[in-house]
């Protein structure tokens, strides 16, 4: 069973000065892939160093299966890692990077070790490159080579740390389907740590978001990306990202009117739902996810619906994306059919439900 627990992990660096990982506490699956992200210096990697044995904790215990390997060295904890730089030795072969593992944690022959490395080289699509050493290789094939040398052992859990960060993006696109297939068919426990969060929300079965050390949401990707725990994780999850307003509210009966200071923005609420979560509140934060926002055919007069100004137009592909003067930064993606000047008055609205609301102090999520 390769269960993973993390239980209130903390890590100080510089006596306390710096907390990389504030109270951390976690449990993966056997069998799960789990996806860890956040911004630059979040204690991602840190948290993966912990687990995998590089990094002792300040305080807190982890798990895994049924032992607790806080204070187990790191070549005792049957966990593999794969490294974004490779972490290959340059003068050995691909064949003897990866039965080098094998022979320091396992006790199998000479000639054993072969086939395994053999099988899995054939499973990675490298065993033409066996004879090859790693500065002969792309950096295409030199992860191949990490990720299979880390498959070779058997692990019971792998940690990946930003693999792929160094490849091109359509490299990129081709291995993290290859990775997903892998985890899918060896059925391994996988944490997998990027700070690429459409990556994260493709490959994981659950994400895990972290912002300052701590630990923000987690769930699997859909659920956090319907229902952000607060605002930070609504404006990490989804690109482009979402739209955020500070408005007043003005209670009136069963409805209540959000008004931005600067008028731009007024939008009538009538929706139990979210007029109840407003409670007495006279400010909230609201957030809306610009393939949420819809714009109004000429005809469509209906009142509840915000008239602005176009003030960009980007097409990429399939969509465009609208600037409108709603707000410093307020995008809308609409088809690419949907083509307003630069300067064209529209009106936009959106489907209540898809509205979030924020505590406008601290980014909770009142819904
Ligand atoms: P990135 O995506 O940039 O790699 P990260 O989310 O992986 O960032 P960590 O590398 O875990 O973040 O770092 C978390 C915090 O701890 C950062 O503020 C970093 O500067 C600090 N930190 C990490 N390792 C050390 C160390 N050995 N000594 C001092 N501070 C450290």
């Amino acid at each position: 069973m390769a269960t993973v627990t993390l239980d209130a992990l903390r890590k100080e660096f510089d006596s306390g000065q710096i907390v990389a990982v504030d109270d951390v506490s976690l449990d993966v699956d056997d069998g799960e892939f789990v996806t860890v992200v956040g911004p630059s210096g979040c204690g991602k990697s840190t948290t993966l160093r912990m687990i995998a044995g590089l990094e002792q904790p300040t305080s807190g215990r982890i798990r895994i299966g049924d032992r607790d390997v806080t204070d187990v060295h790191a070549r005792k904890r049957d966990v593999a890692m794969v490294f974004q730089n490779y972490a290959l030795y340059p003068h050995k072969t691909v064949e003897q990077n990866m039965a080098f593992g094998l022979r320091m944690s396992t006790d199998l022959s000479k000639e054993e070790r072969r086939e395994r490395v053999r099988e899995t080289a054939e499973m990675m699509g490298i065993e033409g490159l066996l004879d090859q050493q790693p500065g002969e290789l792309s950096g295409g094939q030199k992860q191949r080579v990490a990720l299979g040398r880390a498959i070779v052992r058997e692990p019971d859990v792998f940690l990946f740390d930003e693999p792929l960060s160094n490849l091109d993006a359509k490299l990129r696109t081709t291995m993290r389907t290859e990775i997903q297939h892998l985890q899918n068919e060896l059925d391994i426990t996988a944490i997998y740590v990027t700070h690429d969060q459409e990556e994260a929300m493709t490959m994981g079965d659950r994400i895990v978001i972290l912002n300052d050390g701590e630990l923000q949401q987690t769930g699997a990707p859909t659920d956090v990306y319907r229902n952000p725990a607060n605002e930070f994780v609504g404006g990490f999850v989804g690109s482009p990202s979402m739209n955020f307003l500070n408005v007043g509210v003005e209670h009136a009966g069963s409805s209540a009117l959000l008004s931005g200071a600067d008028g731009r923005f007024e939008y009538e609420l009538t929706d139990d739902r979210l007029v109840g979560a407003l409670a007495d509140r006279d400010a909230v934060t609201v957030g809306i996810r610009p393939e949420d926002v819809f714009v109004l055919d000429d005809g469509d007069r209906r009142a509840n619906a915000v008239e602005t100004t176009v003030d960009v137009v980007e097409p990429v592909g399939s969509d465009n994306y609208l600037h409108l003067d709603i707000a410093i930064e307020f995008v809308a993606r609409v088809d690419s059919d949907v083509e307003p000047e630069v300067g064209d008055r529209v009106r936009v609205a959106f489907d209540p439900s898809d509205l979030h609301l924020f505590d406008a102090n601290s980014g909770e999520s009142l819904l």
